[in-house]
């Protein structure tokens, strides 16, 4: 049995990110990871644009302006002023040809058709100059970058529509279980719900990733290795649930390995988690995650989720630790690592009760994992803890 550490790093060695890229529409990409440099097409802001509601004026150096004409945001032509002239503008609106400032309009007063200052303006105050931000030819934003909502509006605001980025994988999920079924039917006696593939798929879906679909199979050892073969072949990422136990109808590790998948590891030393399988195939990736439903969504968060970005080309994929204070008090049985459901509220981590991996309660709600490594037997209120945060 292997270590936390020793799974993580076997799992990130043997995760490539892709090369294969795309072109999307800019709202489709959030999430995804720039495959080019963005050049801007565009001088932006594209003309001399005031920053306030006020007025332009043809110089600084005097008090007292006529008024002359206004410019509207939207407006196609601007007036061009002289010195002793100002224009009415509007925040947005290009600055007219020859105004020296724009001042706000608070700061003046209107006798008829004079604008008065009571001090005067200095040069090019409140006028944001041609290209401030970004001139026509430069780099936008680089490769590599991860496209946020901000970085949308941004690239929205050059004119860009489409983007090419890195795909993302295709997932498959499979839950495997005679004594499964769906919510929605009544229950019999020995039936549970099936939670597990709704559970990743929604966990998938809340960092971006859409192309996921659910299947379920039997405790059936030819059914079990016919549904994996084709979803081997077919998606880039397999996540399997159950089935890969010690148990007489656990069969997904022997249909992995008679279809001659290429194990990576099996059982790591961690609690909830021991009976961890990965393993490649092709250019396809293989997670077995533990049925018990928080052992399954706890693998995922560890290993699987930043195995994923890794894929689809993140730079920071890895789950970071970060050190917070216990507000709880824990002893660990055995010698492995444990991951701990727990609440964290301000610098304090409260450890939540109910920490078997058949149960789903405290993962409701908690937002982190605290990580005890195997060295580690005790924590008491005040002590350093580690917490991952959950996303
Ligand atoms: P297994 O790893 O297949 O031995 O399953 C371990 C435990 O997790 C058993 O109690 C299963 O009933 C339960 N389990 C397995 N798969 C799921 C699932 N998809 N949804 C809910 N519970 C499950
Ligand atoms: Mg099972």
């Amino acid at each position: 049995m292997i270590s936390v550490e020793q799974a993580l790093i076997l799992v990130d060695t043997h995760t490539k990110a892709t090369e294969k890229t795309t072109t999307i529409t800019l709202p489709q990409s959030l999430g995804y990871v720039l495959a080019k440099d963005i050049v801007s097409p565009i001088n932006m802001p594209p003309f001399r644009q005031s920053a306030m509601d006020g007025y332009a004026l043809g110089s600084t150096d005097e008090k007292k302006f006529s008024l002359v004409g206004e410019v509207q945001a939207g407006d196609d032509q601007s007036p061009t002023i002289v010195k002793g002239e100002a224009v009415r503008i509007f925040t947005g609106a290009p600055v007219p040809f020859g105004a020296k400032a724009v001042v706000m309009q608070e700061k003046v007063s209107i006798n008829d058709t004079q604008v008065i200052l009571q001090e005067s303006a200095s040069i090019n105050s409140n006028i944001r100059p041609e290209g401030e931000q970004i001139k026509k030819g430069e780099v936008a934003l680089i490769k590599g970058t991860v496209i946020t909502p901000a970085g949308i509006g941004y690239l929205a605001t050059l004119g860009i529509t489409h983007v090419e980025v890195y795909q993302k994988p295709s997932i498959a999920v499979i839950a495997t279980g005679n004594e499964l079924i769906p919510p929605g039917q009544t229950l019999k006696h020995g039936q549970i719900y099936e939670s597990n593939s709704i559970m990743l798929s929604t966990a998938l879906q809340a960092s971006g990733y859409t192309h996921v679909d659910c299947h379920k199979v039997e405790d059936n050892y030819e059914a079990t290795k016919f549904l994996l073969q084709n979803v081997i072949a077919q998606y880039d990422v397999v996540l399997i649930s159950g089935g890969i136990s010690v148990g007489d109808y656990d069969f997904v590790g022997k249909a992995l390995r008679d279809l001659e998948v290429e194990e990576i590891f099996y059982k790591v030393k961690q609690k909830p988690g021991k009976p961890l399988y990965f393993a490649k195939k092709n250019y396809t990736t293989i997670f077995a995650l533990p049925g018990n439903p928080a052992s399954s969504l706890s693998c995922f968060y560890i290993y699987a989720l930043p195995m994923i970005k890794k894929i689809s080309g993140y730079a920071q994929y890895k789950s970071k630790l970060r050190a917070l204070i216990s507000n709880s008090e824990y002893s660990k049985k055995g010698q492995r690592a444990e991951f701990l459901k727990a609440k964290v509220e301000g610098e304090q981590v409260t450890i939540l009760d109910g920490q078997a991996s058949s149960m789903l309660r405290s993962f409701a709600l908690s937002n982190v994992l605290v990580y005890l490594p195997e060295e580690i037997s005790e924590i008491k209120v005040g002590d350093p803890i580690q917490i991952i945060n959950l996303a």
